[in-house]
């Protein structure tokens, strides 16, 4: 990759300095609107004519993924390429980084897209992970250690949102979940005790340099992000210290350049697991912004959306800095009537009665139709103190009909 930073601006009146992003959902679209204020022009790759990031960018290439027509002419009109979601093929990002930079690297967004490979750097870097085994063939069916049992059986490859996975009291039902998943690489894990969840998005530039954002405390319901927490005294600062370093060794030892978001599982501390791992324990990594950071968009100096654009750029990167509490609470097409009780949406959640509440900052992606389980949206909550942010996103969560917290 080319060190050269690419100025915002720079490219002159005749000719667009233009950044690019595979990838046209909601996390394209935020790094479309941070690449645009700081001057930038840019370009989508999405085949959905309807995509959230395509309808916002100045170019939407539609074409799928792998076409190699589409990639060339996203290279060609870029100065410099990013991803928005891990399973963009790594052969296509390593076709475009032939003749235009690319942030993050294939080979960093390959290990990423395999949690055997993921898991296997983590090791690596000495981050302790839950107790595994790989699944590819009927004899490491049957080899799995009693002690992995109760677990979750997650496909090696294309999960997200809890997608893929199947939690498994017993043999037997571990043989009917692979079957069911058609018999395709997975890994089982080990159902571990969780106390809380915690992530850290770090960026890291070409230069090495690295920032992060405040550790998010996040809560998921049915295997999807749905609160996001980050103040002071959400986390045992001995806790925060040890998940920020140990993200960064895995950035470093990537030698990742981009945002990236680290997934911890924080263990029950009386359980024996937690004696035995040692308390935190990593998940999984996002080779990209991630839905826990997006409180960062309305309560941080620097967004991850805009840590994104300037890594990408070569810009320098500042450790970002909080200015309010926050609460971020994600918007499920399950809140919009009709969605909610089984059928197509036939309205919106109240937003002017949410607004009425100080603080609170809508984003809506832009998709046309509601769906359980689609992220529709988020709600960030601000306040001048942990209480006042805590109180109001609960009078938020009680008017969308989001289970309190
Ligand atoms: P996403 O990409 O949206 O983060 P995913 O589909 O990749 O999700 P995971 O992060 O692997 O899924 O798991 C989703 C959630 O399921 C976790 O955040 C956690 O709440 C729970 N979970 C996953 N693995 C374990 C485990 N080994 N023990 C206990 N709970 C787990
Ligand atoms: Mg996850």
């Amino acid at each position: 990759m080319s060190p050269a930073v690419l100025l915002p601006g720079a490219g002159g009146a005749h000719s667009e300095l233009t950044l690019g992003v595979m990838g046209g959902g909601q996390l394209g679209r935020m790094f479309v609107h941070a690449a645009q204020r700081m001057g930038y022009f840019t370009a989508v790759l999405d085949p959905d004519p309807l995509s959230p990031a395509g309808r916002v960018s100045h170019h939407h290439i539609q074409t799928a993924y792998t076409d190699p027509a589409g990639l060339q002419a996203l290279a060609e009109r870029c100065v410099a390429i990013t991803t928005e979601f891990e399973n963009v093929p790594a052969p296509a990002l390593a076709q475009l980084a032939q003749t235009v930079r690319v942030a993050p690297g294939a080979d960093a967004v390959a290990i990423a897209q395999d949690r055997a490979e993921e898991k296997a750097h983590f090791a690596g870097c000495g981050v302790p992970v839950a107790p595994y085994a790989v699944i590819e063939t009927s004899a490491q069916l049957a080899a799995v250690a009693d002690d992995l049992l109760p677990g979750i059986l997650k496909t090696a490859r294309m999960g997200y949102d809890g997608k893929g996975q199947v939690r498994v009291a017993d043999r037997a039902a571990l043989a009917a979940a692979w079957a069911d998943l058609k018999g395709v690489p997975c890994v089982l894990e080990k159902l571990l005790p969780l106390q809380l969840e915690c992530s850290v998005i770090v960026a890291r530039g070409a230069d090495g340099s690295c920032v992060n954002l405040p550790v998010q405390r996040n809560l998921h319901r049915a295997g999807i992000l749905a609160v996001t927490e980050v103040y002071e005294g959400n986390l045992p600062p001995a806790l925060v210290e040890r998940a920020v370093s140990a993200a960064k060794s895995i950035a470093d030892n990537l030698r990742y350049v981009g945002v990236l978001c680290v997934e911890f599982f924080v263990l029950d501390p009386a359980s024996p697991a937690a004696q035995a791992l040692g308390g935190l324990v990593v998940n999984e990594m996002a080779p990209r912004p991630h839905n826990s950071g997006h409180y960062s968009l309305d309560a941080c100096d620097v967004s991850q959306f805009e840590l994104q654009v300037r890594t990408l750029a070569g810009l320098p990167l500042t450790q970002p800095r909080q200015h309010s509490p926050a609460i971020m609470l994600n918007l499920l097409g399950d809140l919009w009537p009709g969605v909610r009780q089984g059928g197509t949406a036939t309205g919106v959640p109240p937003w002017d009665q949410v607004l009425a509440l100080p603080g609170t900052f809508l984003h809506l992606y832009g998709k046309a139709q509601a769906s359980k389980g689609r992220k529709m949206g988020h709600l960030t909550i601000t306040g001048a103190s942990v209480a006042q942010v805590r109180a109001t996103a609960l009078q938020a969560a009680a008017l969308l009909g989001i289970e309190a917290f």
